[in-house]
């Protein structure tokens, strides 16, 4: 795949995250404005993990470290209450990213803070290669409306190069393809190779 292709899906995701973060906030705006007091709480809790961080960066206290856990956890009570009463949960402060996965990033960070490739962008780069191949037509173009009476019934090994005629040709290709199928998760089964110059189209003899 060009490296273009893979920037352009990265810059979808990009908007869709943007997107998503906005649309987090324009609600945040509405629920503070609504309710001042929540406001205060998140705010205020804020803060005081702020406070927490440098207390056990600067390895202060036992005592301070209890103090500001009291205050943390008697607002968080307050704040679940409010919450609760508004019918809201932790889950609307997150915004609606369409993959929870990798938060419409296309990479998932493992333990070993090594980073992947999430599956939803994995299916994505499939689609797009997918589509290039021509093959997105499945529903139209299958097995099931194959029509080999588009090809001729004649035996002519001159013109066709073959003992039978193009029909029944393909009509083993057919029933090769069919049985490739199959047995797929065979792991015995081999696979299949098409080969032929470009536009020509594809084809196999026996
Ligand atoms: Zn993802």
């Amino acid at each position: 795949m060009q490296n273009s292709t893979l920037k352009n899906i990265l810059i979808e995701y990009d908007k869709k995250r943007t997107y998503a973060e906005a649309e987090l906030e324009e609600k945040k705006k509405i629920l503070f404005d609504n309710n001042p007091e929540l406001k205060n709480i998140i705010d205020t809790l804020n803060n005081l993990y702020l406070e927490k961080s440098k207390i056990i960066l600067l390895n202060n206290t036992k005592k301070k470290l209890d103090i500001i856990n009291k205050k943390i956890m008697d607002l968080k009570n307050k704040k679940n209450i409010i919450l609760k009463n508004l019918n809201l949960n932790e889950s609307d402060f997150i915004p609606n990213y369409s993959c929870k996965m990798c938060n419409d990033t296309g990479f998932i960070q493992n333990e070993n803070g090594l980073s992947s490739m999430c599956s939803c962008l994995k299916q994505k780069i499939f689609d797009i290669n997918y589509n290039k191949c021509n093959i997105g037509n499945l529903d139209k173009e299958n097995f099931e409306t194959f029509n080999d009476n588009l090809y001729s019934d004649e035996i002519n090994i001159e013109k066709y190069n073959s003992k039978v005629s193009p029909r029944e040709n393909i009509k083993n290709i057919k029933k090769i393809c069919n049985n490739f199928i199959n047995n797929f998760d065979n792991a015995d089964e081999k696979n299949l190779l098409f080969t032929g110059n470009t536009g020509l189209r594809k084809n196999i003899s026996f």
